[in-house]
C-alpha cells in the first residue's frame, strides 16, 4: 500500500473545507492543503471569519491551546495551487460542479469543466505518482475521462491512479456526518495497483471510521450511487411535498400522514416533511444530471421519471408564493411583508438555490415592501442573489434588510417563515406581544399537530429533521397544509442537503 505522506484538495469549498479538516484531525502525521484558486477564500480559510458557517467547524480547524485558538499545525489552506500538487501523495479533486448553462446538455448536464481544468493542472504540475480521488459529484463515467486527460498529456513516467470517493455530507451538519458517516463508499479499478490506492484511501478513514463502513466498489458504481442516493432523497421530498397538495384539497393533515406512513420501517420517517420545497447546490442538478444521463443513454422514460422530481419541486415553490397573494386579498402592492429565513435550510449561510429566493422575487414582482431576515445570511450575500434575479433598482426599492427578526415583523401584513432555524421555533419570537404583530399572519406550519395526539409524536417530528441524513437538501418550509391566513406556530420542516 502507498505510504501518504501528503494531501492535496483541490477546491476550499463546502465539501473540500470542512472533510479536509477532519481528515487532517484525525490524521495528525499527515500535512493537509486545501488549495483554491479563490484568494478571498483562501483568505477568509486563514482568518477567524472561516467562509462558511457549519456547526462544529471552528473547533476542527482550530486547536485550543492555553484559551488562545491556534491553527492544526498540518492543515493549511493556500492559492499555491501547483506548488501543493506537486508535493502531495494524495489529491482529491473537490471543485464545483455545477448544471451547464450553455452548449450540449444546458440546463441538464453537470459541467465538469472545472474538474476537467484541476485535472489537466495536476497532470501537468506532476513529477511523482499520484493517487487522485474524484471527492466532486461527477457523472458516471468521469474517471475515464481523467484517465485519458493523464495519459494525453502527463509525464508518461508518472503513475495516476484515479479514484472515486463521493461526499455524502450534508451542509448544516458536516461536522458530524464526516465524523460518523453511515458509510465511506470508495470505487476503483480491481487491478492490484488500483486496489493498493482504493486501500491507502480507506486507511486514512479508518482513523476514526470502522472498517465495516467503508466500502469498496467498482467505480462506475460509485459515482452513480451519489447521484442515486441525492436522487431518492430529492424524490422523498417531492413526494410528501405532491401529498401536501391533495392534503389541502381534501383536509388530511399532511403531518399526520408523514407521521403515520413515517412508522412503516420500510418506508422510514426522515425527509417526510412537506415543505416549500427542496433547494441547495446539490439536489437540483444532481437530479437533472441524471435525467440528462438517461436521455444520452436512450432511456426517456427514465429520465421522465426523475425530471417529474425537480417538477414537482417547482410547482410547490411557485404554489407556496401563490398561497400568500390569495391570502392577502390577491395584492401585496405597498403591502410590508416579513420574510424570516433565506438560508436553504437551517445551520447554514448557503443560499444557493435557495427557495427563498424565488419566493422574495415574486413578492417584489407583486410590489410588496419585504423586509428580511437570516440568522447567518448576510446582507451583501442575499442582496447579490436577489440583484441577480431582480436587477438592483427594484431590489433598492422592495428590499429591506433587518439585523433582527422583530424589526422585519414589526408592522407587516404577514410573516412567511422560509427556514427552519430554531430561533424562529423555540424561542421568543413566536410569544411576541400582539401589539407588534397586530393582524399578522403568520404563514408556517402548525405546531407539530401530531404531538398534541401521540406521547412518541414530539421526538419522532424532531429527529427528522435532526437526523436527516447525508445530502438533504433543505426544505424551507412550509407546511402546506396550513391555511395560509391562520396564525400558526413552529414550522419543522424537513431540511437538509447535499
Ligand atoms: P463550492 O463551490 O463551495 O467549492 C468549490 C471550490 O472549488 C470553489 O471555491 C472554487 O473556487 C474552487 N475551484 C474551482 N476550480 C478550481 C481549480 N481548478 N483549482 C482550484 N480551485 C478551484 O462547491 P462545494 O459545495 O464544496 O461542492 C464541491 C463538489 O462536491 C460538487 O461536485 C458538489 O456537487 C459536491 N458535493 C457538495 C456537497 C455540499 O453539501 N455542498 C455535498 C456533497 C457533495
Amino acid at each position: 500500500t502507498p505510504t501518504i505522506n501528503n494531501i492535496c484538495c483541490v477546491g476550499a469549498g463546502y465539501v473540500g473545507g470542512p472533510t479536509c479538516a477532519v481528515i487532517a484531525n484525525k490524521n495528525p502525521h499527515i500535512d493537509v492543503t486545501v488549495v483554491d484558486l479563490s484568494q478571498a477564500r483562501i483568505d477568509a480559510w486563514n482568518s477567524s471569519h472561516l467562509p462558511i458557517y457549519e456547526p462544529g467547524l471552528q473547533d476542527v480547524v482550530e486547536l485550543p491551546r492555553d484559551g488562545s485558538d491556534v491553527r492544526r499545525p498540518n492543515l493549511f489552506f493556500s492559492t499555491d495551487v501547483r506548488g501543493a500538487i506537486a508535493r502531495a501523495d494524495l489529491i482529491f479533486i473537490s471543485v464545483n460542479t455545477p448544471t451547464k448553462t450553455v452548449g450540449v446538455g444546458a440546463g441538464r448536464a453537470s459541467d465538469i469543466a472545472y474538474v476537467e481544468a484541476a485535472a489537466r493542472q495536476i497532470a501537468e504540475v506532476s513529477t511523482t505518482d499520484k493517487i487522485i480521488v474524484e471527492k466532486s459529484t461527477v457523472p458516471c463515467g468521469t474517471a475515464q475521462s481523467l484517465r485519458g486527460i493523464f495519459e494525453a498529456i502527463a509525464d508518461p513516467s508518472v503513475h495516476f491512479e484515479v479514484l472515486s470517493n463521493p461526499e455524502f455530507l450534508a451542509e448544516g451538519t458536516a461536522i458530524n456526518d464526516l465524523l460518523s458517516p453511515d458509510r465511506i463508499l470508495i470505487g476503483s479499478e480491481t487491478t492490484d495497483e488500483a486496489l493498493r490506492a482504493a486501500c491507502a484511501l480507506a486507511d486514512l478513514y479508518a482513523a476514526w471510521i470502522p472498517r465495516e463502513r467503508i466500502v469498496t466498489v467498482n467505480i462506475w458504481s460509485s459515482e452513480l450511487a451519489k447521484l442515486a442516493a441525492n436522487c431518492l432523497l430529492a424524490q422523498r421530498i417531492s413526494s410528501i411535498n405532491s401529498l401536501s397538495a391533495l392534503c389541502e384539497a381534501t383536509g388530511a393533515n399532511v403531518d399526520e400522514i408523514s407521521y403515520a406512513v413515517g412508522l412503516d420501517v420500510r418506508i422510514g420517517s426522515k425527509f417526510l416533511k412537506a415543505s416549500i420545497g427542496f433547494g441547495g447546490s446539490c439536489f437540483k442538478k444532481d437530479v437533472l444530471n441524471l435525467v440528462y444521463m438517461a436521455e444520452t443513454l436512450h432511456l426517456p422514460e427514465v429520465a421522465r421519471y426523475w425530471k417529474s422530481v425537480v417538477d414537482i419541486n417547482d410547482w410547490q415553490k411557485d404554489r407556496f408564493t401563490g398561497r400568500i397573494v390569495s391570502a392577502l386579498n390577491n395584492t401585496l402592492a405597498d403591502k410590508k411583508i416579513a420574510v424570516l429565513g433565506l438560508a436553504y435550510k437551517r445551520n447554514t449561510g448557503d443560499t444557493r438555490e435557495s427557495p427563498a429566493i424565488g419566493c422574495i422575487s415574486q413578492l417584489i414582482a407583486e410590489n410588496a415592501n419585504v423586509a428580511l431576515y437570516d440568522p447567518k445570511v448576510t446582507n451583501t450575500q442575499i442582496l447579490r442573489d436577489l440583484t441577480l434575479e431582480n436587477g438592483h433598482e427594484s431590489v433598492n426599492r422592495h428590499v429591506t434588510y433587518c439585523e433582527d427578526p422583530y424589526t422585519a415583523c414589526e408592522n407587516a401584513a404577514a410573516l412567511v417563515i422560509l427556514t427552519e432555524w430554531d430561533e424562529f421555533k423555540t424561542d421568543k419570537l413566536l410569544h411576541v406581544p400582539p401589539l407588534n404583530l397586530g393582524r399578522t399572519h403568520i404563514l408556517a406550519p402548525e405546531p407539530e399537530p401530531v404531538a398534541e395526539r401521540a406521547s412518541t409524536a414530539s421526538s419522532v417530528a424532531s429527529s427528522q429533521s435532526e437526523t436527516a441524513s447525508n445530502d438533504e437538501v433543505p426544505q424551507p418550509n412550509e407546511d402546506a397544509g396550513t391555511p395560509l391566513t391562520s396564525v400558526a406556530g413552529s414550522p419543522e420542516p424537513d431540511f437538509a442537503e447535499n
